[in-house]
């Protein structure tokens, strides 16, 4: 972490960067705050190591800063943790496999600049605080439903990281004791129920027990290649197999939410991630599952809402974290 050195006097882009446990997104973003540009896609390609995916990263950071006019003064980087802040270190993460992974100082030596690190979830809370759907909340919950499910805690304009930066583990809470094998190994995690794997597996186990009365158009493909964002189609068709297969993932996500609301009464709770970009579809079923569980009062304080930007709040809270480094108020 060396984003407090020698700020310039007149600043004007940092690049946020989003690392998925799939996709890669890398744009830039005015150092005042506004919206991404030069925003590049790439693949994570995890399982070639974190040394490819960082000299990748590094590549599209070079383009980005080059595409833009004046100067670039640092990286924001969100990854999926448990991280070492204070280090700018990966500890672990179920859904890219590594371990130890030194990244801030990685991108730093790659891109000549100084970097930070913090949980892509809490960068995706503090984007959607900063520029989208829950601007000036005081206490906003932002959840992404991808690869994963992740959530970030925003307290004041600030990401609540807790006492080693687990906080915010949302996607590992247990909504059914002795539940379903999720991919940090225990059993029942919301993420095993939630998770756009998740989806896609529980519709390819629906085809295959016909829960469903009317032919669904999910039958029609290849079972292994449904993803959650076809079951979300189809729900949002009208689809009953798969609108069954969402309700119950909505259900199960609902539990958690509840909990959130019961635990920490936010007044926004915004919904993100490529799952939640593809399925609209799911707010419905996922406020009523809230208001059946948690107290009226505090869900009427809540404002549960989709993201402003599911796409791109990832990378623009990462430049955030950046501009908190620095001194700079948001
Ligand atoms: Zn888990």
């Amino acid at each position: 972490m060396s984003a407090g050195r020698s700020r310039p006097a007149d600043p004007e882009w940092i690049v946020g960067v989003d690392v998925g446990g799939t996709n890669l997104r890398v744009g830039a973003i005015p150092f005042a705050g506004g919206a991404p540009v030069e925003v590049m896609h790439g693949k994570t390609r995890a399982q070639e190591g974190a040394k490819a995916t960082v000299r990748r990263i590094g590549a599209m950071v070079r383009k980005v800063a080059a595409r833009v006019e004046g100067e670039v003064v640092g990286v924001g980087v969100g990854v999926p943790g448990p991280l070492d802040r204070k280090r700018a270190m990966v500890l672990e993460t179920p859904n890219l496999g590594w371990r130890n992974v030194p990244l801030g100082s990685m991108i730093a030596d790659e891109t000549k600049l100084p970097a930070v690190i913090d949980n892509d979830a809490a960068c995706f809370a503090l984007g959607e605080w900063w520029m989208g759907a829950g601007q000036r909340a005081e206490c906003l919950v932002g959840v992404t439903l991808g690869t994963g499910v992740g959530s970030g805690i925003v307290l004041g304009g600030r990401i609540h990281h807790g006492a080693s930066d687990a906080a915010g583990e949302l996607g590992h809470t247990v909504v059914a004791v002795g539940g379903r094998r999720c991919g940090c190994g225990r059993r029942g995690c919301v993420e095993a129920y939630a998770s756009g794997p998740a989806i896609a597996g529980r519709a390819r186990e629906a085809l295959a027990e016909g829960i469903a009365v009317a032919p669904s158009v999910l039958g029609r493909r290849d079972p292994g290649a449904i993803t959650a964002r076809d079951v979300c189609a189809a729900a949002a068709a009208g689809d009953e197999l798969a609108r069954i297969v969402v309700q119950r993932a909505a259900d199960m996500l609902a539990v958690a939410l509840a909990n959130v609301i019961h635990l920490l009464n936010p007044d926004v709770l915004v919904i993100g991630g490529g799952v939640a970009a593809a399925g609209r579809f799911l707010m419905g079923p996922l406020r009523t599952g809230v208001e059946r569980r948690a107290f009226a009062s505090a869900v009427r304080a809540c404002r549960l809402v989709p993201a402003a930007f599911p796409e791109t709040s990832g990378m623009v809270g990462a430049a955030a974290v950046f501009r908190q480094a620095t001194g700079a108020a948001l």
